[in-house]
């Protein structure tokens, strides 16, 4: 079997694997679509190595062999992946910060001895099943393979609710930019504002549920004299961590959910002299998962706009090549490996 893996700056090649196979506490999972995701872009342009096992992260498929310790999931099972439950027997488990499991941690992050040697750009792949959640069984493959980035949306929201009635500015329009001003508009925000540069962006925020989408500039104007309740930095470019602080009312909150690499300029004085409460997300939790496949399930969220269109493995090269060098000529590209 042959799965496709960032191996050096922009380079991805195919690479022989033996067929996965249900070793203890896995799963074997036949990949329906695998969404190609800003840090496999990240990757395939940094002269680091990238992790094998994150190189397709976004993915759904088929439960098609499961180890016989296995209790969470069987033989045909629709599956979505993400991270495990809390282990219970971690240091932080034990504190009570069942949130920030190591073992949880380590072992999406592919970091652990349980971490499959490549990603799911590829025909199947054999992880581990704690880390399986059952799709919702209304969600089609296309949609249940954005449930991971619709998740972190999810996750960011969780941590900073909007008050109800609450302006809310979303800054940056690309995949969880989109899903997080549904999820926040499902979570009873008054006006969500979109903040993005591309036009074709815009318009689909709009398409979305935003109640308007502006530029940068137009957005200093708007929140200069008076900022937004609270704003989500999902642009995850150095430059707007400060723009999201210029945007939000004096005592409102930041949430910074894209994740720009580098180290960024802030002007301390704005943030001191609005007293903001900034506050990062990190991906999910487990639970995230269901409580998101619920949320789409029911149409609150709409991963349909977001999809531009679906490739075989054979031009996942290509196509990371060119969105690589134009990753704003699409939203959410799926790659199915049957085609
Ligand atoms: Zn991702
Ligand atoms: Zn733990």
């Amino acid at each position: 079997m042959k799965a496709a893996l960032i191996t050096g700056f922009r380079t991805m090649e195919f690479i022989e694997f033996p067929e996965p196979t249900a070793t203890p506490g896995k799963a074997v999972v036949r990949i329906d679509s695998c969404g190609i995701c800003g840090t496999d872009l990240h990757g395939f342009l940094s002269k680091d190595p990238y992790n094998p096992a994150i190189c397709g992260h976004e993915f759904s498929g088929t439960v098609s062999a499961v180890a016989s310790d296995v209790r969470n999931v069987r033989e045909g099972d629709r599956v979505v992946c993400g991270v495990s439950a809390a282990c219970g027997r971690c240091p932080d488990c034990i504190a009570g910060r069942t949130n920030y499991c190591s073992y949880a941690f380590l072992n999406a992050l592919g970091r652990d001895p349980l971490a499959p040697p490549h990603g799911a750009f590829a025909p199947a792949i054999a992880v581990d099943s704690l880390r399986l959640i059952r799709t919702q069984a209304s969600l089609s493959t296309d949609q249940a393979s954005i449930v991971e980035p619709a998740t972190v949306a999810y996750h960011a929201v969780m941590r900073t609710l909007p008050m109800p009635g609450d302006v809310v500015v979303v800054q940056g329009c690309g995949p969880i930019g989109l899903l997080t001003i549904q999820v926040v508009r499902a979570a009873g925000a008054g006006r969500v504002v979109a903040v993005e540069p591309n036009e074709l962006r815009r318009a689909k925020a709009i398409a979305v549920g935003a109640d308007d989408a502006i530029t940068p500039d137009e957005a200093r104007e708007r929140f200069g004299a008076k900022g937004a309740d609270l704003v989500f930095e999902c642009a995850g470019v150095a430059p707007t961590i400060q723009s999201a602080v210029e945007f939000v009312r004096r005592g409102g909150r930041v949430n910074l959910v894209g994740l720009a690499s580098g180290a960024a300029t802030i002007s301390p004085q704005s943030w001191l002299i609005k007293e903001v409460t900034f506050i990062a997300s990190l991906a999910y939790n487990h639970h995230d998962f269901v409580e998101t496949m619920n949320l789409m399930a029911d149409g609150r969220i709409k991963v349909e706009p977001l999809h531009d269109k679906t490739v075989g493995l054979s031009q996942l090269p290509e196509t990371i090549a060119e969105l690589a060098d134009n990753p704003s000529s699409a939203i959410k590209v799926l790659v199915d490996p049957a085609l």
